[in-house]
């Protein structure tokens, strides 16, 4: 699998994924959840209220991936993972790792071979960049998948260099 960098906006990717960092609503929020609803159209929440009003009546547990329609967007599908707030007193990692895990999983099972990732949890819910991006670079390397490429889609150059620095450390 081929890991590349982007300095962007996650809603102008063509890819065949577009992975949200949801809240576990799954209706709506905002940074990269508000920003995917906005550009994909309506479609994308009717899909979220079906899968609540089907078998996620409580939400989307944190850590774990769902996929819907990608409306209006150039992707196929949204996968909607919901990162862990970062906390000072609490090791959430294994939350945050099981989101990219979980999304590469739900991309297998939809045949995706090109997947778009924003740097989870590291807005609204405060991850410290440099941990979040090492977090996602050696859990999306050490998780076997059928995805060709998985692309990150970093929306500053802070989180772009971090990212960059998490893969040369990786390599
Ligand atoms: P969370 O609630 O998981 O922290 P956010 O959406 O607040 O999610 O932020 C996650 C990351 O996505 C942040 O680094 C933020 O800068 C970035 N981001 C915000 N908008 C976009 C976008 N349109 N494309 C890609 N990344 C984005």
């Amino acid at each position: 699998m081929r890991i590349t960098l982007v300095l962007g906006d996650i809603t102008r990717q063509e890819v065949d994924a577009v992975v949200n960092a949801a809240n576990s609503s799954l209706l709506g929020g905002g940074g990269v959840d508000g920003a995917i609803h906005r550009r994909g159209g309506p479609q994308i929440l009717t899909e979220c209220r079906r899968l609540r009003s089907a078998q996620l009546g409580k939400g989307l547990p944190t850590g774990q991936a769902v996929a819907t329609t990608a409306g209006d967007l150039p992707a196929t599908w949204v996968i909607h993972t919901v990162g862990p707030v970062h906390s000072r007193q609490e090791d959430r990692s294994g939350l945050l790792a099981s989101c990219y895990r979980e999304s590469l999983r739900v991309a297998d099972e939809l045949g995706a071979a090109v997947v778009a990732f924003p740097a989870i949890s590291t807005g609204i819910y405060r991850w410290p960049i440099d941990d979040a991006a090492r977090i996602a670079i050696q859990t999306i390397c050490g998780t076997p998948t059928q995805v060709a490429e998985v692309r990150f889609v970093l929306f500053t150059p802070d989180a772009y260099t971090a990212f960059e620095k998490a893969l040369s450390r990786h390599r």
